[in-house]
């Protein structure tokens, strides 16, 4: 059997579309996101679907610790459950910015956490960050998001660094828009409404999720000598 890979957020967009497509590759999956029920409904072959909110440390040792007994060691992590609570600084309420940093940041560190020592004895395995173009540039009404990916990219980098003498790779990934239910968590309607406006007037195609797990699939299906360190992708008309 070809190895395990453990994808967080597998319930909606991206995550879901990765598990389809590393499961169509003949990979057993651990699937990791409070709505268990999503990820059970795929009906994927030799994959464990676990409830799990990614914040939760012990509980994510303890999922990764079960799959490994039961498909073998890890052979790459995609940290990709995220959330995206758009607002103005002033105006927000303050629980979201730590929501936002909770999930993104230390819930995605939470995922090193708990495969890095075995991939760092093995000498083997590869980490797969997603962070956004909102880790590179910034946006209107997105600082506590922005914040987030930013600390995503940079501690990526780092990683790289630390875990590359361990034959570790390390990989960000970087989408534009994609067509997802992430923007629908936003509690400021008004935000909502202006993007929704943005689409419509620009009649932009955005990315679809299946095209963001194509890119992680990519970076993942290369030689092991070979790190793909960031994938950078957007809909050809988003151009900022
Ligand atoms: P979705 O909202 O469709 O998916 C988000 C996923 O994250 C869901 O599966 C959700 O599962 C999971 N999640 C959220 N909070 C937690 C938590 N506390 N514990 C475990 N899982 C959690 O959005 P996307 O697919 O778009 O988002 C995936 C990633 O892509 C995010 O990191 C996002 O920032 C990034 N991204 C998205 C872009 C876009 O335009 N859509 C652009 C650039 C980057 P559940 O609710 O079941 O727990």
């Amino acid at each position: 059997m070809k190895g395990l890979i453990v994808i967080t957020g597998a319930s909606s967009g991206i995550g879901l579309a990765a598990a389809k497509l590393f499961s169509e590759m003949g990979h057993p999956l651990l699937l990791l996101a409070r709505r268990v029920e999503q990820m059970q409904a795929l009906n994927l072959p030799h994959a464990i679907c676990t409830k799990l909110d990614v914040t939760d440390r012990e509980a994510f040792k303890e999922a990764i610790k079960t799959a490994e007994k039961e498909f073998g060691p890890t052979a790459a992590i995609i940290n990709n459950a995220g959330v995206m609570l758009l607002g103005e600084v002033h105006k927000q309420d303050p629980s979201e910015w730590d929501k936002m940093f909770d999930v993104n940041v230390k819930g995605l560190m939470n995922g090193v956490h708990a495969v890095v020592d075995g991939m760092m004895a093995r000498r083997k395995g590869m980490i797969i960050n997603v962070s956004s173009i909102a880790g590179k540039k910034t946006f209107p009404k997105h600082v506590g998001y922005v914040g987030s990916k930013f600390a995503v990219h940079g501690l990526t980098e780092n990683l790289r660094e630390e875990l590359s003498p361990y034959n570790i790779r390390v990989t960000t990934i970087a989408p534009g828009a994609v067509a997802t239910e992430l923007l629908g968590h936003t509690t400021d309607k008004s935000i909502i409404e202006d993007y929704i406006r943005w689409g419509e007037e620009s009649k932009m195609k955005i990315l679809e999720p299946t095209d963001v797990a194509h890119a992680i699939a990519y970076a993942f299906n290369q030689p092991e000598y070979v790190n793909i360190r960031e994938i950078v992708l957007a809909s050809t008309q988003q151009g900022a």
